[in-house]
């Protein structure tokens, strides 16, 4: 295991997060199975929140389906596990208000909670299954006109 990951690993047991994971694994009866570079896989998780096919807490991902399809689905694997080191990186359980305000931004923005969400896009919202999705139409004619403002301005300002 590289280094990283074994860092990721002993941050994530010691902020509680991968405790956290393991609780909620048992909560929705998923089993506890090894992944790669230190992860834990809860597979068949069988709660209905989150509607998500996979997410994370700690180094525990849980998914609905089988370890070894999660497995083939690289990309997915990889964003998930980018989340993992998203809670190293936030002292752990810190993440989930930060994880939430920044999907409601990005709700407000786009109105789709992942597009604008700064964990989603730095895990890489394709592989996470994401669109990105534009402004809602309101505030893009509006950044629109506040990005030719200052323009405008100058050009006035410049002729005269
Ligand atoms: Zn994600």
């Amino acid at each position: 295991m590289r280094a990283a990951y074994r860092v990721r690993l002993v941050a994530n047991l010691v902020n509680g997060s991968t405790l956290a994971g393991v609780l909620v694994a048992a909560a929705g009866r998923a089993r506890l199975a090894r992944g790669q570079d230190g992860l834990l896989i809860g597979e068949r998780y069988r709660l209905p929140v989150p509607p998500a096919p996979a997410f994370t807490l700690g180094n525990v991902i849980m998914t609905r389906i089988e370890r070894d399809a999660l497995l083939g689905q690289e990309a997915l694997l990889a964003h998930e596990a980018r989340h993992a080191t998203q809670f190293a990186c936030c002292a752990g359980l810190v993440m989930l208000p930060l994880y939430f305000s920044a999907a409601g931004v990005s709700w407000v923005l786009t109105g789709d909670f992942g597009s604008r969400n700064v964990f989603e896009r730095r895990a890489g919202l394709a592989d996470g299954g994401y669109a990105d999705r534009p402004l809602r139409p309101a505030l893009a004619r509006w950044a629109a006109r506040a990005g030719q403002a200052p323009a405008t301005r100058w050009r006035r300002r410049r002729q005269a």
